[in-house]
């Protein structure tokens, strides 16, 4: 009998995720309550920033980033295309205009210099993507930022978790977005947290998740009117939407992120595993590269392979299609990260994008290939992954 397939990730979730989550559900708060600001709190603490907004995804992260950023019609946000959709699609809810930047060849992380080149007058912001769980070239980036006044936003939805040099992911840019989709390092079903050292930023934030709303009496423009208390007066300021993150979901939330620390120690052991075992399938097969620097936090364990180099060996044509379905199976799922996103239609018809604007990670897009990296994984799911890819790739 065929085993089951071992998906390319998946989440953890054990008795006390269940148990945090049933107590919600038996409280007097199922929405906005006491466990949003426990959950944003210990995030912040998590990864040294002053504050966390949690919100209902990594996307409304994204966008709630670009609109505390001011980000709007006729400004240019430089992003990396080998990266998930939402990283670029967030400038263009604001109407702005995603300017991809292509990324390094060993890494597939947004490339400083090709960033330099790509700056406008109309440049306001770059996202940054820590691709795979390995954090972006942070002091690169910051120094550009810096230098022309852009704000530096983090798409660290894979890098829970991970640090450059001794400081964690999610206190490096001025903005940095978190998701806990069920793929990611910690779930709450769906959901999202940006965290930000800055108050103002912060406070647009809270007030884009909830229809650009305050309550708040001492930020009210009309008091004049309203000069004795009145309970039921709160003012719309801004344009905002409903990004609230529930308090179930922010239950299980602060339940998964005590455990992150052992998540990761199991994804970092799993990939050493592979790197080890992979080493000798070089240079058919290659892991990305590593940073000495960082602390990795592979989200994703990609490994680039030269099909058609696979194809010349075994004197049979091997297509990356033939090989995810030899993976299959023996029972291995894989996965592609990413499309180049300014190849999607829509950035080709919007914008005009199409091939040959970021060809490193075009070039990229043919190789890579996701393998299994979860920390449920077991020894014997990683031998059985090892295993299957030394069969389908090694001669
Ligand atoms: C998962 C992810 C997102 C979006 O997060 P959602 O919670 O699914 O909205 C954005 N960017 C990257 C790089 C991601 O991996």
């Amino acid at each position: 009998m065929r085993r089951k397939t071992i998906p390319y990730g998946r989440q953890s979730v054990d008795a006390d995720d269940i148990r945090a989550v049933a107590r919600v559900l038996k409280s007097d708060w199922l929405t906005t309550g006491p466990m949003v600001m426990r959950f944003e709190r210990a995030l912040a603490k998590k990864v040294g920033a002053k504050y966390a907004v949690a919100v209902n995804s990594g996307t409304a992260a994204l966008h709630a980033a670009m609109f505390a950023a001011g980000i709007g019609p006729g400004d240019e946000v430089i992003v990396p295309p080998i990266t998930f959709a939402a990283s670029a699609n967030c400038a263009v809810f604001q109407g702005a205009v995603p300017v991809f930047a292509d990324v390094e060849p060993a890494t597939l992380l947004l490339d400083p210099k090709q960033v330099a080149r790509k700056i406008t007058k109309r440049t306001r912001a770059i996202v940054a993507v820590d691709y795979a769980g390995h954090p972006c070239n942070y002091s690169a980036l910051r120094a550009i930022a810096k230098k022309q006044g852009l704000l530096l936003v983090a798409d660290a939805c894979h890098a829970l978790g991970a640090a450059y040099g001794k400081k964690p992911v999610g206190s490096l840019a001025d903005l940095n977005c978190f998701s806990f989709h069920p793929v990611k390092h910690i779930t709450t079903g769906e959901g999202g947290m940006i965290t930000t050292d800055n108050a103002k930023l912060a406070q647009r934030m809270r007030d884009f998740r909830t229809h650009g709303i305050t309550r708040d009496s001492s930020r009210f423009s009309q008091v004049s009117s309203f000069q004795f208390p009145v309970s039921h007066y709160y003012e719309m300021q801004s344009l905002g939407y409903n990004y609230r993150l529930s308090d179930i979901n922010c239950a299980l939330g602060l339940s998964q992120l005590g455990k992150l620390d052992r998540f990761v120690a199991r994804r970092r052991a799993i990939a050493a595993e592979y790197d080890g075992a992979f080493r000798s399938l070089s240079p058919a097969l290659c892991p990305l590269a590593v940073s000495a620097s960082v602390r990795h936090a592979y989200h994703l364990y990609v490994v680039q392979v030269d099909f058609p180099r696979l194809a010349r060996r075994g004197g049979i044509g091997k297509s990356r299609a033939e090989v995810v379905q030899a993976l299959r199976e023996f029972g291995v799922g894989t996965q592609v990260h990413y499309i180049p996103v300014h190849l999607h239609p829509f950035y080709r018809e919007r914008f005009g994008y199409g091939p040959g604007l970021c060809p490193v990670a075009e070039a990229a897009y043919e190789r890579v290939l996701s393998l299994p990296m979860f920390p449920a994984m077991k020894s014997g799911d990683v031998k059985r992954v090892i295993a299957a890819v030394r069969k389908v790739v090694g001669t």
